[in-house]
């Protein structure tokens, strides 16, 4: 798939909703440029003693407030352009769902299925040093996180490179999100974006105005659900689609094709099974689809592409028969492909709303190792005091025992984890009925314009109120 046609659909995405603006053009070039580039080549060891000249990006798309977020992506099809409509779409996202941050996107041309795990080391950590000489990195400045082919042990080792290189500064975990807990990272991040999807889409399946234009009963519960790409977007998407959702996952699509189940697959099973053997393929009791593309094209109520961009274009789009399109990926369908999608009255879940759940508790995790503290050890001492003494006063009135195993629940407060789940959810369900209502509201087409538009019309907002330099 042509990586120039993403950045395209990105522009004409953001083109189609400013034509609905009244914003001055002169602004609205500005929230659509990509305020800084760094564009670097450097060599890397070989685990066999060769050298490697490795090219890659990081792109601060907008400085409206900083520091600027977004991930890293390891892929060999990354690209100037294509980092550049990355970090673009971070800053939309992030304005909106509310996170006070501008838009980045780091990408490295490796594969990530192919590097040994030195090489890859020496890589994550090369380009860190690269970031910092570039002050393209740091907690107030800007904050990578994990994307396509990276994950926890690679924001690990980029903590772990900062805080060697910036010696004596307080604050060295808050230069990147997506860390292992152990490392001040956050419970609830690995799997946010996933459950962030899980979210999305329920927020549309429960929207009965909607479900009653569309003809489909409200509610998750037995929809039949098809993902693309089972990495750490995907599984958790179609994890908490099947266990909290009632949702039925018939199909799964990897890189090296696809399964199909009418009755159902078991998400975690089919994970353990891609783990043991290499590969999706073969898993019992399900049928195997060759062509993993082809799975995209099976009937179902909700398809959920969640690997890479590009995915649903004019090639396809026509072939399409799932009533909802979730892109839990950053532009899986391109312009020309949504225009056939809509056409066909298909649904389409934006990807800068949908996948918003990661910037989201990134930006939590952020503000946790900017305090130095975690969430739960905020809540105060004072404040356990006075629920037990309300437990005792309660348990004396009503002459009851409050049981033994729920005191904890009710005294300590919620874990972590749950906190950052509840808020979570919050974010997304409020965001979801922003955008509806927006959309509503200003009588846009459809869900896109209405998340571009909004999220657009907030940065304008902000470079307004703050002027133009100098
Ligand atoms: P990942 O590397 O964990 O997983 C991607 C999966 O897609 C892998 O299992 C890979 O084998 C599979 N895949 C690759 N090509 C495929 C193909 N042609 N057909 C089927 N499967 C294929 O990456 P991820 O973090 O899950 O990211 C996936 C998408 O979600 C990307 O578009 C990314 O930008 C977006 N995203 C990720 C996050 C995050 O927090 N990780 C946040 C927002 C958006």
């Amino acid at each position: 798939m042509g990586r120039g046609k993403f950045f395209e659909s990105v522009n004409r995405y953001f083109d189609r909703a400013a034509s609905f603006s009244k914003v001055d053009s002169g602004l609205m070039d500005q929230v659509r440029s990509c305020n800084s580039v760094y564009r670097m080549r450097f060599p890397v060891k070989t685990d066999d003693g060769g050298i490697v000249v490795v090219e890659a990006f990081r792109a601060e798309h907008s400085h409206h407030r900083l520091p600027t977020k977004g991930g890293i992506r390891f892929s060999m099809e990354v690209d100037l352009d294509e980092t550049i409509a990355l970090a673009s779409l971070m800053t939309y996202k992030c304005a909106l769902v509310g996170v006070p941050f501008g838009g980045a996107k780091g990408g490295v041309c490796v594969d990530p299925n192919a590097i040994s795990d030195g090489f890859r080391e020496r890589v994550t950590r090369r380009y860190t040093a690269e970031l910092i000489r570039k002050n393209f990195i740091g907690p107030d400045v800007d904050v990578p996180a994990p994307d396509y082919g990276t994950g926890e042990r690679e924001m690990g080792w980029i903590a772990d490179t900062y805080k060697n290189l910036r010696l004596n500064t307080g604050d060295v975990y808050a230069c990147v999100t997506g860390k292992p807990v152990t490392m001040q990272g956050i419970p609830g991040r690995r799997q946010a974006t996933g459950l962030g999807v899980y979210y999305g889409i329920r927020s549309l399946l429960e929207d009965e105005e909607e479900m009653k234009a569309m003809g489909l009963h409200p509610g998750t519960q037995g929809k039949r659900v098809i993902v693309q790409g089972l990495g750490n977007v995907g599984y958790y998407a179609a994890w908490y689609l099947q266990h909290e959702g009632g949702a039925i996952v018939t199909g799964i699509a990897e890189r090296e094709g696809g399964i199909f189940n009418q009755e159902g697959l078991d998400v975690e099973a089919v994970f353990a099974h891609r783990k043991a053997t290499g590969s999706i393929l073969d898993f019992a009791d399900a049928q195997n689809v060759t062509d993993g593309m082809a799975l995209l094209e099976r009937e179902c109520d909700v398809l959920v592409p969640a690997a890479l961009e590009n995915q649903i274009t004019g090639s396809n789009a026509g072939r399409i028969q799932a009533r909802i399109v979730a892109e839990a990926a950053n532009g899986p369908v391109d312009f020309e492909g949504e225009g056939i999608l809509q056409e066909r009255g298909v649904v389409m879940l934006p990807d800068l709303f949908l996948n918003a759940g990661g910037v989201t508790v990134s930006y939590f995790e952020w503000l946790k190792n900017k305090a130095g503290v975690s969430f739960d050890r905020m809540i105060s001492r004072h404040e356990e005091l006075v629920k037990r003494e309300l437990i005792e006063e309660m348990e004396r009135l009503t002459q009851t025992k409050v049981p033994e195993d729920r005191l904890p629940r009710l005294i300590h407060g919620p874990r972590e984890e749950e906190l950052v789940i509840a808020a979570l959810e919050q974010s997304m369900t409020t965001a979801y009925e922003k955008m509806q209502d927006f959309r509503r509201s200003r009588a846009l087409p459809d869900l896109r314009t209405a998340a571009f538009l909004l999220a657009m019309e907030r940065v304008a907002e902000s470079y307004d109120q703050h002027g133009i330099f100098p």
